[in-house]
Parts: structure tokens; sequence; C-alpha cells
């Protein structure tokens, strides 16, 4: 069953076109990949489904109903939720503040007051964070952030997380871990949209990968079928996406 439905979205920056009638649906329990060089529009494709663009023009429909240019707030309560390619913790809360802002965008947690002490320790409990709660973003390590900000995005007790560059400044290890979490979201009923500027990360977690160039759509596949694809194999050689 289709979860996410992009429809001709199409984004412009003045005379700029950064994503350009671009087409892809994700399947309810995938792990979808979406590949493409820097410049390509892959964040600009999150922003527009988050509802922090408006688009210039395309539909987007989430679970049926359409989401498109919806305020923020109305999609994180539909069940969207991102994490962005730049860690954005306040420094002057704990760990365990960061998180219990978050669950203030659900309605249904800011009805009563946010997530309680033992709701927050579940989400960071999902990012193996829960020792830190009492800790500051700025004392933790790099990975620790990145984790940090997907316990945030779980927060808001999403149907679908669009993960934008995970694993970019992580090690060998950290990746490794990292997927393994991301392989747990999706035993969790968790859908997901991981955006990546290199294949090579992907493969092994990913259900399908979606390929984006110049914001436009360039080819769709199993991880396999992608890396033996003659216009993706010719974006490579044109050192357009780095493997
Ligand atoms: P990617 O995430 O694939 O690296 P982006 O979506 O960030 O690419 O950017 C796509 C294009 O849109 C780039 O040319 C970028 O400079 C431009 N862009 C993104 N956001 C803005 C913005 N807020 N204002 C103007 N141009 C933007
Ligand atoms: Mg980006």
């Amino acid at each position: 069953m289709t979860l996410l439905e992009i429809d001709g979205l199409t984004k412009r920056f003045g005379g700029l076109v950064a994503v350009d009638d671009f087409d892809m649906t994700v399947e309810r329990g995938e792990i979808v990949g979406l590949i493409g060089p820097n410049g390509s529009g892959k964040s600009t494709v999150f922003n527009c489904l988050m509802g922090i663009y408006n688009v210039t023009d395309g539909q987007i429909h989430f679970d049926g109903e359409e989401i498109t240019n919806d305020s923020t707030h109305e999609i994180v309560n539909r069940g969207l939720s991102r994490v962005s390619q730049e860690s954005n913790p306040i420094d002057d809360m704990t760990v365990r503040e960061n998180i219990k802002l978050f669950t203030l965008p659900n309605s249904i947690l800011a009805f009563s007051g946010g997530a309680s002490d033992e709701e927050i320790a579940e989400y960071a409990a999902r990012v193996d964070i829960e020792d830190q709660l009492e800790e500051h973003p700025g004392s933790m390590p790099h990975a620790g952030v990145r984790r940090l900000e997907i316990a945030k995005a779980l927060a808001t007790e999403p149907e679908m997380l669009l993960l934008d560059e995970p694993f970019a400044g992580m090690n060998q290890q950290e990746i490794t871990e990292l997927a393994a979490k991301m392989e747990e979201f999706r035993e969790e009923g968790i859908t997901q949209v991981v955006v990546d500027h290199n294949m090579g990360g992907l493969m092994g977690l990913v259900d399908r990968i979606v390929v984006i160039n110049n914001g436009d759509f360039l080819a769709a596949g199993t991880p396999e079928e992608i890396a033996g694809d003659n216009d993706v194999q010719e974006a490579y050689l044109a050192g357009e996406v780095t493997q």
C-alpha cells in the first residue's frame, strides 16, 4: 500500500529550478534510498514534504490524503518526521529537554504537556542514548548528536521517517550501528526514506533506490538494478553521482 506519493513536484527559487517535475512513491514498510549528487535537490524534496518550503507545482499525498503546502505542524501530526542534514540541538538544554521539546509539535503529546520521563527514556533507548539524558549535546560526539536528532524525530511518533544524509561524518562502525537501528525502526513499522549522495552505505539496507539528478527523476530500482543501470553509470562516469 502506498504511503507517500509525490507527483510532478517542482520547486523553483527565483530562476533556479531545484526540483523539476519529480515523481516518487514509497510503499508502507519500505526503506527507500534517495540518491543524487550534491545540489541535485534531495534536501529540497524533504523540505517540500515537511511543509518547510511551499511547492511551486505538483502534489504530495501521504496515507491517501493530500498534504501539499500544509503546515509543518499538520504534516508532523499526520505522521511524517524528518532528521535534517544539519544537527540543530539546543546546547543550553539537556538531551532529555531537547527530546521533550520535540514531543510538543505532536498535538496529542502536547495536550498532556509533552512526553513523560519514561516516554523520553524510551525514545532515547531506541538509539542507545538513554544513559546521556542529563548531558548537554555540546559534550557529545558527532554520532551521539546525530542519534539525538533521530530521537527527536522519533518523539513525534512518526509513521514515516525522512533521514537526510544520516551517515555523513560517521566512521564505518557508527554507520553499521545506525543501519542496524534503522532495521529496528522498520520492524517497529516505521517506513523510511534515506537520502545519501552515494549508494555505498545504502547497499544491504534499502529495498529500493530512487536516483535524482538536476532535480529530476533519473532511475529507480533495487540497489542491484541501480548499480547496473546504464543511465546511472553514465551519471557516475560524468562524476555527477559518486559511489
Ligand atoms: P541536495 O540536498 O541534493 O544537495 P539541495 O536540495 O540542498 O540539494 O539543493 C538543490 C538546489 O537548490 C541547489 O542548487 C541549492 O543551492 C538550491 N537551494 C536549496 N535551498 C535553497 C533556498 N532556500 N534558496 C535558494 N536556493 C536553494
Ligand atoms: Mg542535501
